[in-house]
């Protein structure tokens, strides 16, 4: 870490600046303490109303509310059938949970390398990794950034495959006009405190079929039904219920619903704020050629969840890490999204490789996360702005 010497000697600020921070405010808090007083605290009535919500919000005519994000992509996978002897193809530039869903169902992740300017999946990269055996796809909308609806939606359908959308990133993003979460077949969200509107923790799958939604109510809670249409034993006794299927139990508490419900109410707000950080640092960065802006395609309106900051390495003197470890030395916390899902340990086990996605790789090797969340001030961008400005001159060819 030699560069310590030079960076961090006099901090641009006193106190680190992280990539991602939750915005809580006495009225979340008050929506929370509500609802611990209520009578039900597992799921009730405010997770009815969120998936109410949910649907208002997304246009979609469903919504099931789970424990987190990686529960609704994991019920989204076994809804879609996915199993034993199927291929599924996911965005290889994203967190581990939106490939390991498909391995959950005992089926196989094929990776797909990215858009080197957008950075989400290529659809052309989709198209030509699909088989006889390719059940489905898993796409990201990366950074919040809306995927490539229209071709991926082409493939689905030309194939017959079951279109999975990964919107953690992507709540209050719109593509064309319409919203995420109506659009795919199953449109997976989190709630985990990085992201944009939190619980704590939380999840949801919204879709606008209702044999999905059905096998996924189900499925939040052990596949147990209490519609007398789905059992193999119908009855109108009061107290029965029959479990029909193997689910799991993945449901949200209603005070985790309370916190989202105050929370959605604010996604307005949350959005216009991230939109203007984004603002200024498209403005700043991209007079320097030693940095590489995030090209946005025009059908996306997008509430950015990260701000990628991307090396034009040909033009600095030092690598990836140099420049991280240097910006972390100025208290500007960044992180990497993500390490190409096939090259974690436990995916090299299973027979992946270096080499599948040279996009990908080659987006990694130079990337890093900067702040941007709500509740960063004026001042906050511009030290950060300030940072990056210092480190690039330090570092320039
Ligand atoms: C956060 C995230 C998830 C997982 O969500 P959890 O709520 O943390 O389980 C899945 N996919 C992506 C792309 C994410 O960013």
């Amino acid at each position: 870490m030699e560069q310590l010497a030079v960076f961090g000697g006099t901090p641009v600020r006193g106190t680190p600046i992280y990539y991602g921070r939750q915005c809580i405010e006495q009225d979340d808090i008050d929506a929370v303490a509500q609802a611990l007083r209520s009578d039900l605290i597992t799921s009730g009535p405010r997770v009815e109303a969120l998936e109410g919500r949910l649907c208002e919000l997304t246009g979609a005519k469903y919504a099931v509310v789970v424990a987190n994000g990686t529960a609704a992509l994991h019920l989204a996978a076994l809804a879609a059938g996915f199993g034993e002897g199927d291929e599924v193809i996911v965005s290889s530039i994203t967190f581990a949970a939106s490939s390991n869903c498909v391995l959950y169902c005992g089926a196989k992740p094929v990776f797909a390398d990215i858009d080197p300017e957008t950075y989400n999946v290529d659809p052309e990269a989709v198209r030509r990794l699909v088989t006889p055996r390719t059940r489905g796809i898993v796409a990201v909308d990366f950074t919040g950034q809306s995927v490539e609806q229209d071709t991926l939606q082409e493939i689905c359908r030309e194939h017959g495959l079951v279109y999975i959308e990964d919107a953690a990133h992507a709540i209050g993003t719109r593509y064309k006009g319409t919203a995420i979460g109506s659009i795919a077949d199953m449109t997976c969200f989190s709630f985990h405190p990085v992201k944009t509107v939190t619980g704590g923790e939380g999840g949801a799958i919204t879709t606008n079929d209702e044999q999905l939604y059905r096998r996924l109510m189900r499925l939040r809670t052990h596949g147990i039904t209490r519609r007398q249409e789905e059992m193999a034993h119908p009855t109108d006794a009061l107290w029965y219920n029959e479990q029909v299927e193997l689910g799991f139990n993945y449901r949200m508490t209603d005070f985790q619903a309370a916190l989202l419900l105050s929370q959605l109410g604010k996604l307005s707000k949350f959005s216009a704020r991230r939109k203007e950080i984004v603002k200024r640092y498209d403005q700043a960065f991209s007079q320097m050629p030693e940095l590489i802006v995030q090209r946005e395609i025009p059908e996306s309106d997008t509430t950015r969840h990260l701000y990628v900051l991307r090396l034009n390495l040909e033009k600095l003197t030092c690598t990836r890490r140099q420049f991280f470890d240097a910006l972390y030395a100025e208290n500007t916390c960044p992180q990497v999204h993500y390490l190409p899902v096939y090259w974690h340990s436990y995916y090299e086990k299973l027979g992946y490789g270096k080499g599948l996605c040279p996009n990908a790789e080659a987006y990694y090797e130079s990337s890093m996360s900067i702040p941007l969340y709500y509740a960063m001030t004026d001042e906050d961008v511009e030290d950060v702005i300030h940072a990056v400005q210092k480190v690039v001159e330090y570092y320039r060819r």
